[in-house]
């Protein structure tokens, strides 16, 4: 496919038009990938682990995303911010209580949802420019529905051409990649908070 520069800079344009505070191409190989990561998943225990389909221990194994990944030239890597800053200011640590606190305080959810649709329509696009093994991930679990089937249920995902997996259960270190890509984040702060979504692109 001819002209993969200005293909790529197009999917750019497209992504801040559609609602991207950030967006950027950049190689895949500054992705990085660390086994604490997928380690967090399970130390300490999120209620997500092994009850969610696309959470771990249900997703690629990361050996397996590692040889994957090799494959990918280039990235598009998608931030939108929200409006408010992480309110996090308690000295109690991260727990499942303080996260609910802080999900209706600020209303999360709707900027996750903004960063899902983003990236499954940028995957979409990328795929009708001719980048035909594009892969979108998004930045938290999936959250098309307000409870997944989870799994032992025996019933099927509600959403199997939506239904993505985050960066982080495939083990990408999303703050050290993005510092890498030059579009830092910052967790616990009086900043405001960004969520990151990523579309692989071959
Ligand atoms: S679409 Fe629903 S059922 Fe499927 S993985 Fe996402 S939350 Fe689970």
């Amino acid at each position: 496919m001819p002209n993969t520069p200005k293909r790529l800079g197009e999917l750019v344009t497209e992504a801040k038009k559609r609602g991207a505070s950030r967006a950027k191409i950049v190689p895949a190989s500054i992705i990085v990938l660390d086994e604490r990561v997928r380690l967090k998943c399970s130390v300490p225990l999120c209620d997500n682990y092994g009850r969610h389909l696309l959470c771990p221990p249900n997703v690629m194994p990361m050996d397996q995303f590692r040889r994957t990944l090799k494959s990918f030239k280039h990235a598009l890597l998608l931030q939108i911010e929200s409006d408010y800053d992480s309110l996090d200011k308690s000295t109690k640590h991260l727990d499942a209580d303080l996260c609910t606190n802080l999900e209706k305080a600020t209303g999360t959810r709707g900027f996750e949802r903004k960063l899902t649709q983003l990236v499954e329509e940028m995957e979409a696009l990328a795929f009708k420019k001719g980048f035909y093994l594009a892969a979108g991930l998004g930045g938290s679990e999936c959250i098309l529905c307000e409870t997944c089937v989870g799994q032992g249920s025996e019933e099927p995902c509600r959403h199997p051409f939506r239904a993505r997996p985050s960066m982080q259960a495939l083990g990408i270190d999303v703050i050290r990649t993005c510092e890498s890509a030059g579009m830092p984040i910052r967790l616990s702060s009086d900043h405001k908070v960004r969520w990151t979504g990523i579309v692989l692109l071959d």
